[in-house]
């Protein structure tokens, strides 16, 4: 049983980021090939992504890194609720997660993204008073004909990139 435990242990510490308590990029490399794997195989529709705090390095300036860390947790946490049982968070790096919804039709994949985008933008974060006010830039995608995870995280980002080229505060499809 201990040894089992510690197993335990080990996995958790691999698969999980210590800030957020969401999942990391080495799990989300497992659960990717896993659920592409079902995607293939089903060909329900498949919906990854990106997901980018806004002008983050301003508010680590403006409200120091504690604040920053703080606001991490909470937008990692918001994100992770606005999702389905199935779906999957984890933080990519830095202030940028990654999410896969797998058999997510048009109005779920909408509703959840659009949900996700307001949920963050109305929290009451504050900072001795001042709110702190926080938003996301979103490139979404689905897989489709011959895709592999690769294309699609990449395509992703540029839809991300695009967001915050077209004003953040945003989710655009590519
Ligand atoms: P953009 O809207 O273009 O995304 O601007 P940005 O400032 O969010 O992006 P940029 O990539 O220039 O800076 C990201 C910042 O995120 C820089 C870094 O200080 C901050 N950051 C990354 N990881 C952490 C962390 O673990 N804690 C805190 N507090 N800040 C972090
Ligand atoms: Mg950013
Ligand atoms: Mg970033």
């Amino acid at each position: 049983m201990d040894q089992r435990r510690h197993v335990g242990d080990q996995e958790r510490k691999r698969l999980l980021d210590p800030l957020t308590r969401v999942y990391n990029r080495a799990a989300l490399n497992d659960r990717l090939e896993h659920e592409f794997r079902l995607w293939k195989k089903y060909q329900r529709p498949f919906c990854l992504a990106v997901i980018d705090i806004d002008h983050f390095k301003q508010v680590n300036q403006q409200f120091g890194y504690e604040v920053g860390d703080k606001a991490l947790k909470i937008v990692a946490r918001t994100i992770y609720q606005c999702l389905r049982d199935t779906d999957f968070i984890a933080r990519f790096g830095g202030e940028e997660f990654v999410i896969l919804l797998p058999d997510a039709n048009d109005d779920t994949r909408t509703e959840i993204l659009a949900n996700i985008s307001h949920t963050i933008r109305k929290l009451p974060l504050k900072f001795k008073n001042e709110r702190v006010a926080i938003t996301v830039s979103i490139g979404a995608t689905l897989f489709s004909g011959q895709d592999t995870p690769t294309p699609v995280l990449e395509r992703a980002d540029q839809a991300l990139y695009q967001a915050k080229n077209s004003g953040r505060n945003q989710i655009i499809w590519c």
